[in-house]
């Protein structure tokens, strides 16, 4: 694993569009990442969502979102490590650290990077993988 830029995991601005239904982090290396809220659902990293313990989580079941479960409604800074989006659904448990969020990033820049080393991207048909519950 390449290491990352020096500040390619610190974001200098946070901007929630919820007309557009965006998330775009703009990252102090220069690199700006645009989530869709819809891909930010997908990828909640939390137990409910994720399993744990080995147990698939909700989203393992491939549910079909609501509009209102893919909403962003807010988004909390949990220390300096992390945001916490609230959703439309009420749902607000997943912490998603700037690293994963940067690691995931779906431009077709890292998209691409990803590809060239061999790292899972994003829209892969199973998201069974565990990246994001890995904080600790
Ligand atoms: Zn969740
Ligand atoms: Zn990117």
């Amino acid at each position: 694993m390449p290491s990352p830029a020096p500040g390619a995991t610190d974001p200098a601005r946070i901007h929630a569009d919820r007309a557009a239904g965006t998330l775009t982090i703009a990252w102090r290396d220069g690199h700006e990442t645009v989530y869709p809220t819809i891909t930010l659902r997908w990828l909640c990293p939390c137990a409910y969502c994720r399993g744990e313990a080995g147990l698939p989580g909700w989203l393992d079941s491939a549910p079909s979102l609501t509009d209102d479960q893919v909403r962003l409604v807010d988004i909390a800074l949990v220390g300096q490590y992390a945001v916490a989006p609230t959703w439309g659904d009420g749902h607000h448990t997943g912490f998603y650290t700037f690293t994963s969020l940067r690691e995931m990033c779906p431009c077709a820049q890292c998209t691409a990077d990803r590809a060239a080393t061999g790292t899972p991207t994003l829209g892969a048909a199973n998201h069974s993988g565990h990246e994001l519950g890995g904080t600790r």
